[in-house]
Formats: structure tokens, sequence, C-alpha cells
């Protein structure tokens, strides 16, 4: 008997995949060309021979991860997406791994990285129909990593790719935790997305993210984050003061959004669900982004 589920999506949506036990292994995938480079491998598009069913197949080298102590990280970054079941947070499938080499087997996402799409935008920007629409997706999909206990705490343009109908698709869950957390971040790279609790190194929980969506609004709506500056303690000095400045071209419903995102207080954040009713959000949301969300479909299997 054969132990290991098929790749594909059933009739109710959910996408049979693999337990600890089952065994998938390169030869159960056809590799084709690359996707893209990581920090600690490759990640290809590959096929599952069997039921044909196209994936991204993430190639990490375990002496790579070990020389920078990451196994911890991947360890949790499996453990928890693999586990989230949400049309706006990218799947993990499964993994297997050999003697060299960790195999993540994702949700293939056909239309890329969305910092490169917001790049290749008239003035790098998008419009404000666009950004709320992509708003609403993170929101729902926040509201459910939230209510899973999971905050994600490095949301940004980099760490999200898009599906086959343009739809956000949450990746990169190593920095994620479950929440709370009172540990110190470590700081490692770019600090213009982190809320002044995580530069300031004080205890956070989800609230966290709420602030992250504010700096990603701002940024696919003027091209570059808010507190974006030269020099590392000139932008950490302006998080701590939410040193905001808004362009000309914002409207009013979008600058009022951002600035109730960027309190400096974790709490005053206008929480998700408030943001799914904010008017710039309701005045911008298409028929088409709002019937896949899931939170609005179970308001209307409720009303029904
Ligand atoms: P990490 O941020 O975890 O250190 P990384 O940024 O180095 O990893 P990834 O972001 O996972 O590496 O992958 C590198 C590139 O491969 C991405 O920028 C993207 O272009 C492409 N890619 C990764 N996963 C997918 C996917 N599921 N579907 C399509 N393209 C992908
Ligand atoms: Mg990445």
């Amino acid at each position: 008997m054969e132990t290991k589920q098929p790749l594909k999506e059933s009739s109710t949506n959910q996408v049979n995949e693999t337990s600890d036990e089952d065994e998938w292994s390169l030869d159960n995938f056809e590799i084709g060309r690359p996707l893209g480079k990581g920090k600690f491998g490759n990640v290809y598009l590959a096929r599952e021979i069997k039921s044909k069913f196209i994936i991204a197949l993430k190639v990490l080298f375990k002496s790579q991860l070990q020389k920078c102590h990451m196994e911890h990280q991947l360890r949790r970054e499996i453990e928890i997406q693999s586990h989230l079941r949400h049309p706006n947070v990218l799947r993990m499938y499964g993994y297997f791994y050999d003697e060299t080499r960790i195999y993540l087997i994702l949700e293939f996402a056909a239309n890329g990285e969305m910092y490169k799409f917001l790049k290749r935008q008239p003035h790098g920007r998008f419009s404000e129909p666009q950004t709320a629409n992509y708003m609403a997706q993170l929101a729902d999909a926040l509201m459910y990593c939230h209510a899973q206990k999971v905050i994600h705490r490095d949301i940004k343009p980099e760490n999200l790719l898009l599906g086959i109908h343009g739809e956000i698709k949450i990746a990169d869950f190593g920095w994620s935790v479950h929440a709370p957390s009172s540990r110190r971040t470590t700081m490692c790279g770019t600090l213009d997305y982190l809320a002044p609790e995580m530069v300031e190194g004080r205890s956070h929980d989800e609230h966290v993210d709420l602030w992250t969506l504010g700096i990603l609004c701002y940024e696919f709506l003027v091209g570059s984050p808010p507190f974006e500056e030269e020099k590392q303690d000139l932008t950490y000095r302006r998080i701590c003061k939410v040193d905001i400045r808004f362009p000309a071209h914002l409207s009013v419903g979008a600058k009022d959004l951002i600035a109730k995102l960027l309190r400096p207080k974790a709490e005053d954040r206008i929480p998700l669900k408030k943001l799914l009713e904010h008017p710039w959000i309701v005045m911008h949301l298409t028929e088409e982004v709002r019937s896949r969300l899931p939170s609005f479909q179970k308001v209307k299997s409720e009303k029904a």
C-alpha cells in the first residue's frame, strides 16, 4: 500500500499532503527551469511525475545552513508554514532530504516576486485601488495567521510572491514565531520594516505585523518605505519618532489608514478586522478579490 498522498488539489480545495513518515524523494519530480536563487540554495520549477502537479522545489544545502546556524530556523519555518492553509499564504506541501540537501515542496507562485513587480510599475508604485486590494489580502491572511498564533514578523515586498491571478502569497516564514515572543530581536538586514518595539529590542506580539502592513501600504503607494535613509541610525530615530511624511498625491483615505497602522503604541494600531472595514479599503475592494477572501466567504455563509 502506498502511504504517500498524491500532490493535488481535491474538490474541497484541501491539498493532500505528506505526513512525516511519507517519503518523497527527488525521483518523484521532474526538475524544470530555475525560478530564483536564495541565500542557501536555489528554487526550481518542478512537476510531480505521477500527478503532473506543478510545484516550486526549494533546494537548500545542509552545509551552508549549518555554517550559518540556520537549522533551527529552517525547522521552525517548515513546522509553521506546512500547517497554514490560506489562499494568500504560500503552501508548503512537504519536504524531504538527502545526504547534502534539504528540499521544500512549495506552491508555485506563477507571477513571481512582488518586489520586481512593484519596481516595474510606472514611478515604481501601485495605484490606490491596486494597493487597497493587496492590503485586504494581506489583512485576511494575517488575521488567519494570528488566529493560529503565528506572527510573521518579516512582511516586506521581497517576501511576497504573486499567484496566477495576481493574488498575494506570503512566503518566507523564516522569522515567524508562535506568539507571543518575549525574545529580543536579533537585528539583521534592513530596519525599514521593523516596528518601534522591535528596533528597541522590547518584547513584541502580533501587533508588529500591523505596523509592517502600514510600512508596506506606504511603500506600495509611494515606491519606497517611509523611514528609508542612507544611515541606519537615522532610520532608527525616524521609526521611534514615527517621523512620517506623505507625498501630495496620496488621498485622505490612504493617509488615514497608514496613520492608523503606524502608531507607536502597539495596542493603538487598527486591528485587522477593522482594516477590512476601513472606507478606503471598502471603496476599492473589487468583487473578484473579495470573492477569494476566506473571511468574507464566512460572512456570506453565516448570512445564508
Ligand atoms: P530566504 O528569504 O528564506 O533566505 P531567499 O530569499 O534566499 O530565502 P527565496 O525567496 O525562497 O530565497 O527564493 C529565491 C527566489 O526564488 C525568490 O526570490 C523567487 O524569485 C523564487 N521563488 C521562490 N519560491 C518560489 C515559488 N514558490 N514560486 C515561484 N518562485 C519562487
Ligand atoms: Mg526570500
